[in-house]
């Protein structure tokens, strides 16, 4: 699976960035060890013009060449000892004079022999990320992170079951759902009162496949909402960016559309809403939806068709027990 183009051309403007940040500043050290050692600029002059010599020594191909040549690389290794000293001496580093990487394994160039360096990978992940809209904090959550701890193991009779046990198979679903991505059909609704962990495990989600390279888009309803309408009618300087924004929603390999029924909708933000839903039905791009209504209120708000389609393609996944967010404050409290 590759990332969205336009991503890779991000990475490379930074390489090359990049560069010229090294190149730059390498000059401004150059310049104060000049200032510093004038010495050192008389050297590296020196240091040039035999490597002149010797370029055109090759060229004109006298019979001495190679004697001439081999006395001036001696001279050349010679005056690249004095400077070294003379750098050491008067308290710079050894490599006060050399470009400074970032990499040293690609020298910044982010290409190791015929593959990727690491390090290109690594930046890849992270412009995927800061595409995402998953912010800071929610991209340090991980199924590591996950704290068990905070569900009861209790049966609550209202289920028959307890928020420890639905949890683990609400987590086992959705490890499901990231290894089987390319094949499933399946789509997740989380649902359930706040609090209760739905936007933390579908950003674990969301993580575990941008590590893998699919495009994933995290948005509030409310967000997506104001986008569609700020489409519609035109509100943005930047147009073509908000058009981009806009269909992003659409192609996305995972949209993650978290707080749905917190909106303000109308009716024209409901039909643009299940518009994405639907087109990504079709398109069999797979969406998580989160939100704290119950599938009745669901219905009350949305229309009963769309409710009904949805419900026919998404796996709906109740989250029950305490608000975690309450209990976390209160251990936090305890801990003090
Ligand atoms: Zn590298």
């Amino acid at each position: 699976m590759a990332y969205e183009r336009s991503l890779y051309q991000m990475v490379e403007n930074e390489y090359e960035e990049l560069r010229r940040h090294n190149q730059e500043d390498l000059e401004a050290r150059r310049r104060a060890v000049y200032i510093a050692v004038p010495k050192i600029e008389v050297i590296d002059k020196e240091i040039q013009s035999a490597g002149l010599s010797i370029v055109s020594l090759a060229v004109a191909n006298p019979l001495d060449m190679q004697a001439k040549i081999t006395a001036l690389r001696d001279r050349q290794k010679m005056l690249q000892i004095r400077r070294k000293a003379l750098l050491l001496e008067n308290g710079f580093a050894e490599d006060e004079l050399s470009l400074r990487y970032m990499c040293e394994h690609c020298q910044d160039t982010g290409v190791r022999g015929d593959k990727s360096c690491e390090c290109y990978k690594r930046r890849l992940v992270m412009k995927a990320f800061e595409k995402s809209n998953l912010s800071q904090q929610l991209r340090s959550q991980s199924f590591k992170t996950f704290d068990w701890s905070l569900y009861s193991q209790e049966c609550d009779p209202r289920y028959g079951i307890s928020p420890f046990a639905a949890m683990q198979n609400i987590v086992e679903i959705s490890k499901n759902f990231i290894n089987d991505f390319e094949r499933t059909d399946k789509n997740l609704l989380f649902w359930g009162e706040s609090g209760l962990g739905k936007t933390f495990l579908s950003t674990c989600i969301a993580k575990e496949l941008i590590k893998k390279g699919y495009s994933v888009i995290y948005e509030t309803t409310y967000q997506i909402v104001s986008l569609l309408e700020d489409y519609k009618f035109k509100r943005s300087p930047d147009l073509s960016e908000l058009k981009m924004q806009t269909e992003r929603l659409y192609e996305s390999d995972l949209l993650i559309l978290d707080d749905l029924g917190a909106e303000f909708s109308t009716a024209y933000t409901n039909a643009a809403l299940f518009d994405i839903l639907n087109s990504r039905l079709i398109t069999n791009k797979k969406t998580i939806i989160n939100t704290n209504l119950s599938m009745q209120e669901l219905s009350d708000r949305y229309s009963e068709r769309v409710i009904s389609r949805i419900m026919g393609s998404y796996q709906a996944l109740q989250f029950i027990g305490e608000d975690l967010r309450i209990k976390t404050s209160v251990n936090h409290f305890q801990q003090k």
